[in-house]
């Protein structure tokens, strides 16, 4: 079998691999709902179309009543699995009222790679918790992480996440198309009140409601109605008593809403019936009428809205045109780094399609390469913070296999475009582009390398059968992490963290000290060995340079004298991708032009050194 051919079999085998299909669907049991919820509901029977539990009240006014049905509780990936920067759809928890109020909003799961730890996972939970309070009515606006967080009736601005966005926009999007999903399918709407309110676009709303007229979230007085004022306050205190007793664990991760509002204050606040059952009496006089009514069917009464439009969710408002304005958003946001971006990869480009010009000169192309891998490192990287990485292809996997598309790809445009670059330049010149000269911790390595040698320390060339052997190593650990995506999802969230990029670039640093000192050493491995970690270790090269066969040109211009009897080039190439036959490994080529230098230096390459000497000889005699 033709080598091309059996790389391209082991690619498409590792992708398959990759996508072999995963569902989603929210996986809490009615105990587990139970244990959720205050406990002066009574949880239901999931309804026979819709993965939703209704929720039920006990009158105390009339401990002989049926129970009657105050909200709905589900979770957001049964019906929107929006997902974010990690390609896995986010999971929450949501209590609705009859009235489209969210009671409880309350992050399950996620999978986002900037978050995973407790802190940031704190952060998104406590993004989460604001919606309490809020309804499908609500117009909500993700501000920055400082914003306000002004609310009325109609509009709500919400507290961002640093570095964030993506993350928080897909629990917005969770949120929003979840509770218009629900809410379509059984609660009453009006044209006025129709869930679709939560996708308008915020610039309109901001037009036509300046954030003056919104009410301060620091404001602890709560928005009640007179007729409203005793109800909410007896279901207050019943709330307040449930809060004191959730267990600690479950508080530590509740966060108090800075907005109280009728909705917020308990079931009672739809002003429809009389106060809740108090605390421990009646309950159990009343546990048997109450079980018996919860075994049943939700009937659509008065109390219970009956289900004006369709009980399918598909015929909700589809995500796609509030994903369409969040790209635009995204895009719209970025264009001053969209621009810097664009304006450096096509200076790159021009330099390396004229690279005999640009490599003509070794002291310009070595101050050129260092001014870049600088923009490389300061601007894509640290700045702009696009520091590809293979979250990024696990992701799409991830999203592909669950039946999802790329689509939440489009909210990075940083991402987006270097990604469509690497796509064309692999295919033109193969990894070396990406590697050599736009990946941020790739330049970073290589700024330490030179810093090293500044001080005179020069790296160790290996062996060439052990630098060959630890090549492979990069290959083992993709193929691992590939199979992992399928095999054991925990531990792929594990691996991936092989990658330093989140620590070094995206986090400066600033984590927990494993994820430091696995960065400080891979950077100080380049120190020892020139770019020790892209040549050994790192998954992403691996898995560019694993489509290197689909590269068309084999760009580095070479003489017959290359390998026999000419060396130079080879013991010159610091990532030792040049066989002692001549021929170039483009697998392993980080594209530095160092060999494309010496090809045309008379002082340098040996075939040239030999002309000018003959042409010498034939002249002095
Ligand atoms: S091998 Fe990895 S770390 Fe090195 S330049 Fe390529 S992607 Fe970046
Ligand atoms: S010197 Fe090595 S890494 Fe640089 S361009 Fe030549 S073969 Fe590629």
């Amino acid at each position: 079998m033709c080598k091309k051919l059996r790389d391209l079999l082991a690619v498409i085998g590792l992708i398959l691999c990759g996508l072999l299909p995963q569902a989603y669907a929210g996986n809490l049991a009615k105990g587990d709902i139970e244990r959720m919820v205050d406990y002066f509901y009574g949880v239901g029977e999931i309804l026979p179309d819709l993965p939703v539990y209704p929720l039920f009240v006990k009158d105390a006014a009339q401990p002989e009543a049926k129970p009657e049905l105050r909200a709905y509780v589900f979770e957001t990936i049964d019906f929107a699995p929006a997902r974010g920067y990690s390609g896995k759809p986010i999971n929450l928890l949501i209590i609705m009222d009859l009235s489209g109020n969210f009671l409880k909003v309350r992050l399950l799961d996620h999978k986002e790679p900037l978050f995973l730890d407790s802190a940031g996972t704190l952060k998104l939970e406590r993004f989460a918790a604001q919606y309490k309070g809020l309804s499908t009515r609500h117009t909500v606006e993700i501000g920055p992480y400082n914003d306000p967080g002004l609310r009325d009736e109609q509009v709500a601005h919400v507290k961002g996440v640093q570095q964030g966005t993506i993350s928080v926009k897909a629990i917005n999007r969770a949120i929003v198309h979840a509770a218009a999903a629900v809410a379509t399918a059984r609660l009453k709407t009006g044209a006025e009140d129709s869930p679709v309110a939560m996708s308008r676009e915020a610039k309109d709303v901001k037009e036509l409601r300046e954030p003056r007229d919104l009410k301060d979230p620091k404001d602890p007085r709560p928005v009640l109605a007179a007729d409203d004022s005793k109800a909410a306050a007896t279901a207050r205190a019943a709330a307040e008593t449930a809060e004191s007793r959730v267990p600690a664990a479950e508080k530590k991760n509740e966060v108090t809403t800075p907005a109280p509002s009728l909705a917020q204050a308990g079931p009672a606040s739809a002003g429809r019936t009389g106060p809740v059952t108090p605390v421990g009496e009646s309950v159990a006089a009343t546990a048997s009428a109450t079980e018996s009514a919860l075994a049943q069917p939700v009937e659509e009464s008065a109390a219970s809205p009956s289900a004006v439009l369709p009980s399918n969710p598909s015929a909700a408002p589809t995500a796609s045109s509030t994903d369409m304005q969040d790209w635009i958003d995204a895009w719209q946001s970025r264009s001053p780094h969209i621009l810097i971006l664009l304006s450096g990869l096509t200076v790159l480009s021009i330099g390396l399609i004229a690279q005999r010009r640009l490599s003509a000169s070794p002291k310009r192309l070595r101050s050129l390469r260092t001014v870049y891998l600088l923009f490389t490192l300061g601007f894509i990287g640290w700045t702009a913070q696009g520091q590809l990485t293979i979250v990024n292809l696990t992701a799409a996997l991830e999203s592909l296999s669950s039946g999802g598309d790329l689509g939440f790809l489009m909210n990075d445009p940083m991402t987006i475009i270097l990604w469509l670059f690497v796509g064309v330049t692999l295919l033109v010149w193969g990894r070396g582009t990406f590697c050599g000269w736009l990946c941020p911790f790739g330049a970073l390595q290589e700024l330490i390398s030179l810093l090293a040698n500044a001080i005179g320390k020069k790296q160790r060339r290996l062996r060439a059968a052990l630098d060959a052997r630890l090549k492979g190593l990069k290959y083992l650990i993709l193929a691992v992490l590939i199979v992992s995506l399928y095999a054991s999802p925990p531990l792929a969230e594990l691996l991936v963290e092989i990658e330093p990029f989140k620590t070094a670039i995206s986090l400066y640093f600033m984590r927990d000290w494993p994820y430091v000192a696995w960065a400080v050493f891979c950077l100080l491995l380049s120190v020892f060995v020139y770019r020790g970690y892209c040549r050994y270790i790192c998954p992403l090269g691996a898995a560019l340079a694993s489509v290197g066969f689909l590269r068309v040109w084999s760009w580095i211009p070479r003489r017959q004298e290359c390998g026999t009897p000419c060396q130079t080039c080879r013991h010159r190439c610091e990532y030792q991708a040049i066989s002692p036959a001549g021929p170039i490994n483009y697998r392993e080529c980080f594209q530095c032009l160092d060999c494309v230098s010496i090809y045309q230096d008379e002082q340098r390459c040996f075939p040239l050194i030999r002309l000018r000497t003959a042409e010498r000889a034939v002249i002095k005699p």
